[in-house]
């Protein structure tokens, strides 16, 4: 008998200060990481699926980010301060007509 299943690990990468787009607060955020494995006889032998996000401490609205963008926002968070969130100026996500 062959037992087989999957197994989930999540990694916290970094903790960014971010204008959050859900709450629009200058909040700091979790960069995450989650890991789903493939496991077999409960031994995880390669990775499924790897996705990442980040997770406003504020409001706890979690941001789906790429690949490329969680290596960016790791990449700011040990440039120390003076970074720019996401490189780019963001503007708060605004309700449209009110
Ligand atoms: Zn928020």
């Amino acid at each position: 008998m062959i037992i087989f299943g999957t197994k989930g690990y999540l990694y916290q990468l970094a903790i960014l200060t971010l204008v959050c787009g859900n709450c629009g607060n200058p909040a700091a955020h979790t960069l995450r990481k989650r890991v789903t494995k493939f496991t077999l006889f409960f031994v995880p032998l390669f990775p499924l699926s790897t996705k990442y996000a980040t997770q406003c401490t504020f409001c706890g609205a979690e941001h789906k980010v790429t690949k490329e963008q969680a290596e960016q926002l790791q990449a700011q968070a040990v440039g120390g301060p003076g970074a720019q969130p996401y490189g780019q100026p963001q503007q708060p996500y605004q309700h449209p007509g009110v």
